[in-house]
């Protein structure tokens, strides 16, 4: 099975600690196989081109260790700029953040994004079960039509992460639902790594048969 974390920060975010290579190494060292830097959209504003081409550099670097993606933390409060799509052609995936959160940018309004990205596109710390509740609409069902994967976010921070590892139905839902599911430990600082979690949501879904994205 592959061990993956698609949820890092590094200096190209606000609060990120470290250089990509920092984060990349560290998760050699933890036996990940698939590592995935998504810093905020927000912080890198101008400076997006030369995010990607930094991480295709990293790619490259550590091709032989480690498989490397590219993707890209976007804010919903507020709403995050109209050229985006079309930058982020070329990355692995997207991550809308926080859409659970009452100041976040409209469910219907993200989803008309949606449409306009080439690139996989995944919720990041988004409890898709009180969403749902939100607005009364059942979240699988969208997710599945739009093509929408699923993070568990392992920092401790979001306790729909725990509510996960112990409530049976909402498992078998997820199980049954066909929905990707990543795994992100969203690390802004690698002396804080998480490496329990990340080994045991990922032997948790690969037990489950739950597809990566
Ligand atoms: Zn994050």
């Amino acid at each position: 099975m592959l061990y993956v974390d698609l949820h890092n920060h590094t200096k190209f975010s606000y609060d990120g600690s470290n250089t990509p290579e920092e984060i990349i190494e560290n998760a050699i060292r933890n036996s990940i196989d698939v590592i995935g830097i998504t810093d905020h959209q927000f912080t890198i504003g101008d400076n997006l081109p030369l995010y990607f081409e930094y991480i295709q550099h990293c790619k490259i670097k550590y091709k032989d260790k480690i498989k490397v993606l590219c993707g890209l933390e976007i804010g919903t409060r507020p709403t995050p700029p109209e050229s985006l799509p079309l930058a982020t052609q070329q990355f692995d995936y997207v991550l809308f953040e926080c859409l659970d959160d009452p100041r976040a940018a409209d469910l219907y309004e993200i989803l008309e994004w949606r449409r306009l990205f080439k690139c996989k596109v995944g919720l990041a710390h988004t409890d898709i079960f009180k969403l749902g509740e939100m607005y009364n609409l059942d979240m699988i069902k969208i997710m599945r039509e739009y093509n929408i994967f699923w993070e568990l976010n392992t920092s401790g921070n979001y306790p729909y992460y725990y509510d996960f590892l112990t409530n049976d139905k909402k498992r078998k839902i997820i199980q049954y639902s066909g929905i990707p599911v990543s795994v992100g430990s969203d690390t802004h600082y690698i002396g804080e790594y998480r490496k329990k979690q990340i080994r045991r949501a990922n032997e948790l879904l690969n037990k489950m048969g739950i597809p990566l994205p």
